[in-house]
């Protein structure tokens, strides 16, 4: 698999202290990716490397991590390499009796009930909802349109395998009062429910158009959190 890098424990890849893997390569082009370096599929500083070297590297750190999460880029552009990924971090669970849990980290383009054996391994989805206006998200990401996000989130909450939603917080071009909205309206019409994370933007790192965008400001958020509120979400702010 073509990984760019591994954080053996990290603690803002999920739930508890995780090893993150994230793997090189991305399918769309966010204004306020934080890691353009990871977009390329052949950028030179990635490497190859194979399942059972990836599986080592989660081995050593057993005794303090509560499982995987990998990450990109957009890790499911390698959802044939994340299959047999998870199959060996399972098999490494039974073997030292040490549970380890498997998430995906992902942009939500590419439709997961279409991996039906990666989703039988993987314990759940931290999902990006980066717009719910289709001329925004565009406008956000180069890609056509969100019908696939949505699609996944969806099919996703249906089959209990949606750990959380992220809403990067950027006032002024993402509606966050929106997207609550629609996720408050989703989660009715399904029955289920899922926490749901607002991200602050922060300029750092970014490079373009974004790059002096103004963070959102406390009162900006307290709106968001108090409005995810009442919409009776589980919300939570980083
Ligand atoms: S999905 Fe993630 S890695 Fe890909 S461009 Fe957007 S922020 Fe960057």
């Amino acid at each position: 698999m073509r990984v760019r890098k591994i954080i053996s424990q990290s603690t803002v890849d999920g739930p508890g202290n995780r090893t993150a893997v994230f793997l090189q390569g991305c399918n769309i082009r966010c204004a306020y990716c934080h890691n353009p370096e990871t977009q390329a599929m052949d950028d030179p500083e990635a490497r190859e490397m194979s399942v059972q070297e990836v599986t080592a590297e989660v081995a050593r750190s057993i005794p303090f991590i509560r499982g995987i999460t990998v990450s990109g880029g957009e890790c499911m552009l390698q959802a044939g390499e994340m299959t047999e990924l998870f199959r060996a971090v399972r098999q490494l669970s039974i073997e030292s009796g040490h549970p380890l849990t498997r998430l995906i980290d992902s942009n939500g383009t590419i439709q997961f009930a279409e991996h039906a054996v990666l989703m039988s391994l993987c314990d759940g989805v931290m999902l990006d909802v980066k717009a719910w206006d289709n001329a925004v998200y565009h406008r956000l990401t180069g890609a056509k349109d969100n019908s696939a996000v949505i699609q996944n989130m969806e099919w996703l909450l249906r089959h209990d395998k949606l750990t959380e939603l992220r809403i990067v917080c950027l006032p002024g071009m993402v509606d966050v009062e929106t997207i609550l909205e629609h996720i408050a309206k989703t989660f009715d019409s399904i029955g289920k429910i899922a926490p749901v994370r607002l991200l602050r933007f922060r300029p750092h790192g970014v490079a373009g158009e974004l790059k002096n965008h103004p963070m959102p400001t406390d009162e900006q958020m307290a709106r968001y959190t108090a409005l995810a509120q009442r919409l009776r979400l589980d919300v939570s702010v980083r």
